[in-house]
C-alpha cells in the first residue's frame, strides 16, 4: 500500500482545478500517463525571461510592456489577422492576431483602455508591431515575467500547462527526506518539492539543464530508487533457500565440438552457482555466435540430472522453435524429455503440455511468453533461462522465476553493452562473459553502399550459389508497412531467382514461419527476403550473405546482430549494408560496424551517439526505465547512486532505519522491490 503522504501525487489528473476529462486526455498523452506524479515529472524545455520596458525597449526579443488601445482594425476578409493599434511611451505598436475572438477581446480591452503586452517587438516603417502578443492582460501581474516553453503537442500551448502547473503545486505534500545528510551538503540539494518547484521554474536556460541542481538532485532520487530497487530484489534471492545441485554426469552428450576455454571457464561459473545453496541469479553475455546456446543446455542437464526442471524462454517464435529442434536433436538419446510451449500450443495439445509439466514429465520447456502465463505450472522448476534478455523486462524475468521459490535464473544477451549500463539494467546480478568465438570462424566482409547499386549487387547474386538474407527496411512503427516493404522485395527478385526466394515476417503463422525456415535451412531456399523478424538468434551456418536495405534507420547494435546471422559456417561471408541518403552522423555510424567486429565497441559507440534507449531496443520494446535519468549523461550520478545503495542496504537490509526510503520506491512505482521488503 502507499503510504497516505503520496496519495494526492497518485490522484488522476482530473481531481486538478482546471482539469477535465479532455484535457486529462491529452496530459496524459503528453506525460506518458495519467496521474499528478506524471505532470510533474513533465519538465520544462525551455525559459524566456521577459523583461519590463516603458521606453527604449529592445528589438527581437521577448519584452513586457504597458500600452493603451487606440483602434481595432478588422480586416474584410476572414483570413486576414486583426490588428489592433495601441500607443506606448515610445511609440505606436500594433498587435497582430490571426486567430482571435473579436467580440470578447473588445469587451476585455476597450478603446482607450490601458494593458500590460508580452510578446517580442519587430520594427516597421514608422511604428512596432508585436505579431501574437505570447500574453495580454489589464494587470501586470497576470503576466509573468518568466514564460516558461514545455514539450508540447502540437496545437497546444505551454501556457496552458504552465497555469494548470499552478493548480497541482498546491496539492504536492512537503515529503520527509530520505537523502542522507552528506550527500545533500556535498552536492547542494534542495529538499525534494523545492528541487521540483526550482526545475518548473526556471529563470535562465541553464536552468533548464540536466546539469542544474534542482534537477540533479531529482534525478539522483530517481537513479537511486533504481539502484535500491535491483539491490534489494538481488537481496532478497539471496535470502531465499537455493535448489543446490551438486555437479553430477550422469547425463551423457555427444558434442560436434569442442568447447572454447571461454565455454569452459563460463560453465564453472554457473556450476558452481547452481552446486551453492542459494539461488543463482547470472548473466551471461557474449557476442552474436559466442556459442551461449550449448552453455544454455549444458547449464540445464546440469540442473536436470538433480531431478529439477528447466524452462527456457526466447523472445520470438521462430527463435524458441530453432532452440527446441536443436535442443530436442542434441538431446535424443539423453533421455530428456523436451517440450516445446508458444502461443501456438492450443486446445489438446497444450493441456496435455500443462498436465506433463506438472506431473514432472516435461523436464525441459522451450517457449516464448507463453511460459509466464498463470497456468503454466511447474512440478520442480530448477533453472529459469532467458535467452535474448534484453528484449525481456525485468518484470518479466522475475515472473518466471517466481513459479518457484529459489529457482536459479540464468538471463542471455547478445547485446553487449557497457559496465555503466549493465550496471543499470542488471545491477542485481553476476555477469559471466563468452569473451571468445569458436574457433575457425571466417571474419565478415562488411561492404557499405547506396540503395542505387541494388541492381549491380543482384547480378552479383547470380554468380554465387550462397544463401542470402534479404532484410528489408524497417518502415515505420506499424508491422504493416514493414511487411508491405519486404514484400515488394520479393516480387521483384522473384522475377529474377523465381522459386529459390522465400519471405519470411512477423505476421505469418507459426507454421509458415516454420516450414519457410525449415526450406531455407535445407536450402531449397536461397535468398530469404525478411522484416526484421530474423534479427535474434536464428542459426543456418550455410547462410553467407547477408543484406540490409535501408540499414542506416537500424540501430548499430541491431546491425551487428543482423551480421551475425552469417559468418557462421566455414566459408567467407559478406554483409551488404544499403543506404539512403545520409548525413555526417550516419555515415560515421555505419562505417563503425565496416571497421569493427566487436560488439563492445559497437554498442559503446552507439551508446555516444544514440543514448541509452535505443541502443538497449527499450524504445522497441515498449520498456522504459527511467523518468528523468538518462544514460550516458548521468553516468556519474549512477555511480554515486549505485554506491550509495550498497552502503545503505549494508546498514539497513530491510529499509527499517530510514523509512523515508520506502517512500522514495513508491514514488518511482518500484512495487516489486518493496515486495521483496514485506516478504524478507
Ligand atoms: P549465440 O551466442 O549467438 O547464441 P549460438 O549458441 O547460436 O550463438 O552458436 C552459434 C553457432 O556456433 C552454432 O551453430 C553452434 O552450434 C556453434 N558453436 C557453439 N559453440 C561452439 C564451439 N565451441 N565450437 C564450434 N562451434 C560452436
Ligand atoms: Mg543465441
Amino acid at each position: 500500500m502507499r503510504p497516505e503522504i503520496l496519495l494526492p501525487l497518485f490522484e488522476e489528473l482530473k481531481s486538478i482545478k482546471g482539469i477535465g476529462d479532455k484535457t486529462a486526455r491529452w496530459l496524459k498523452y503528453l506525460c506518458g500517463s495519467g496521474c499528478v506524479i506524471d505532470m510533474l515529472w513533465h519538465l520544462p524545455a525551455s525559459v524566456k525571461h521577459r523583461i519590463f520596458f516603458d521606453k527604449n525597449p529592445p528589438l527581437d526579443e521577448p519584452i513586457r510592456t504597458r500600452l493603451s488601445v487606440k483602434e481595432y482594425v478588422v480586416p474584410k476578409i476572414k483570413r486576414l489577422p486583426l490588428r489592433i493599434i495601441c500607443q506606448a511611451d515610445f511609440g505606436r505598436v500594433d498587435l497582430i492576431f490571426f486567430h482571435y475572438h473579436l467580440a470578447s477581446m473588445t469587451s476585455k480591452f476597450p478603446i482607450e483602455s490601458k494593458i500590460f503586452v508580452a510578446g517580442t517587438l519587430h520594427e516597421k516603417e514608422n511604428y512596432y508591431e508585436i505579431i501574437h502578443p505570447d500574453g495580454i492582460a489589464l494587470l501586470s501581474d497576470k503576466i509573468p515575467e518568466y514564460q516558461i516553453i514545455y514539450p508540447m503537442t502540437e496545437g497546444k500551448t505551454s501556457a496552458t500547462l504552465t497555469r494548470l502547473m499552478e493548480n497541482v503545486w498546491q496539492k504536492i505534500p512537503e515529503l520527509p527526506e530520505w537523502l542522507d545528510e552528506e550527500v545533500i551538503h556535498k552536492n547542494h540539494f534542495l529538499s525534494w518539492k523545492q528541487s521540483l518547484f526550482c526545475a518548473h521554474h526556471p529563470k535562465m536556460i541553464s536552468d533548464c539543464s540536466r546539469n542544474n541542481p534542482a534537477r540533479q538532485r531529482l534525478i539522483y532520487d530517481e537513479l537511486l530508487a533504481h539502484q535500491l530497487s535491483l539491490k534489494l530484489i538481488r537481496q532478497y534471492h539471496q535470502q531465499q533457500m537455493g535448489i543446490g545441485c551438486p555437479l553430477k554426469n550422469t547425463i551423457k552428450l555427444n558434442l560436434p565440438f569442442q568447447l572454447t576455454k571461454a565455454q569452459q571457464k563460463v560453465l564453472y561459473e554457473i556450476s558452481d552457482d547452481l552446486s551453492a545453496p542459494f539461488p543463482m541469479n547470472r548473466l551471461l553475455q557474449g557476442d552474436v555466435g559466442s556459442g551461449k546456446t550449448i552453455v544454455a543446455v549444458l547449464s540445464a542437464l546440469h540442473v536436470i540430472a538433480n531431478n529439477h526442471q528447466v524452462a527456457l524462454m526466447a523472445p520470438t517464435d521462430i527463435l524458441a522453435r530453432q532452440h527446441y529442434g536443436k535442443i530436442q536433436k542434441l538431446l535424443a538419446k539423453s533421455g530428456v524429455q523436451v517440450a516445446l510451449l508458444t502461443a501456438k500450443e492450443k486446445g489438446k495439445v497444450r493441456k496435455a503440455i500443462l498436465n506433463n509439466l506438472v506431473q514432472g514429465k516435461i523436464q525441459f520447456l522451450i517457449g516464448t511468453h507463453a511460459l509466464i502465463e498463470d497456468n503454466v505450472q511447474f512440478q520442480k522448476l530448477g533453472l529459469a533461462i532467458v535467452d535474448e534478455q534484453h528484449r525481456f523486462g525485468v518484470n518479466q524475468r522475475l515472473d518466471l522465476i517466481q513459479k518457484q521459490k529459489g529457482c536459479n535464473l540464468l538471463v542471455m544477451s547478445a547485446t553487449p553493452i557497457p559496465r555503466s549500463l549493465a550496471m543499470t539494467t542488471y545491477g542485481d546480478m553476476d555477469i559471466s562473459v563468452l569473451d571468445e568465438k569458436p574457433k575457425g570462424r571466417q571474419s565478415i566482409l562488411t561492404r557499405v553502399m547506396t540503395l542505387g547499386k541494388i541492381p549491380q549487387l543482384v547480378e552479383k547474386l547470380k554468380e554465387t550459389t550462397a544463401q542470402v538474407y534479404w532484410v528489408c527496411p524497417l518502415v515505420s512503427e506499424s508491422e504493416k508497412s514493414d511487411l508491405m516493404a519486404a514484400e515488394k522485395r520479393y516480387h521483384e527478385l522473384k522475377k529474377e531467382f523465381g522459386d529459390f526466394v522465400g519471405l519470411i515476417h512477423g505476421k505469418m503463422k507459426a507454421d509458415e514461419k516454420e516450414s519457410v525456415m525449415h526450406d531455407f535451412q535445407m536450402g531449397k531456399i536461397r535468398i530469404l527476403v525478411s522484416t526484421t523478424v530474423i534479427e535474434v538468434g536464428v542459426d543456418v551456418p550455410n547462410a553467407s550473405i547477408m543484406i540490409v536495405e535501408h540499414a542506416e534507420r537500424f540501430g548499430l547494435a541491431t546491425l551487428h546482430q543482423l551480421r551475425g546471422r552469417v559468418g557462421r559456417g566455414n566459408q567467407s561471408s559478406f554483409c551488404v549494408l544499403l543506404h539512403g541518403r545520409l548525413g555526417e552522423n550516419g555515415k560515421e555510424r555505419l562505417d563503425i560496424l565496416r571497421r569493427s567486429d566487436n560488439g563492445f565497441e559497437i554498442s559503446n559507440k552507439d551508446l555516444q551517439m544514440r543514448g541509452a534507449g535505443e541502443v538497449l531496443g527499450l524504445r522497441q520494446s515498449g520498456f522504459q526505465q527511467y523518468r528523468l535519468a538518462q544514460l550516458p549523461e548521468d553516468q556519474n550520478w549512477l555511480e554515486l547512486a549505485a554506491e550509495q545503495a550498497q552502503k545503505i542496504l549494508q546498514n539497513d537490509p530491510h529499509l527499517e532505519k530510514n523509512k523515508n526510503l520506502r517512500i522514495l520506491l513508491y514514488l518511482f512505482e518500484r512495487e516489486k522491490a518493496i515486495m521483496t521488503l514485506k516478504a524478507g
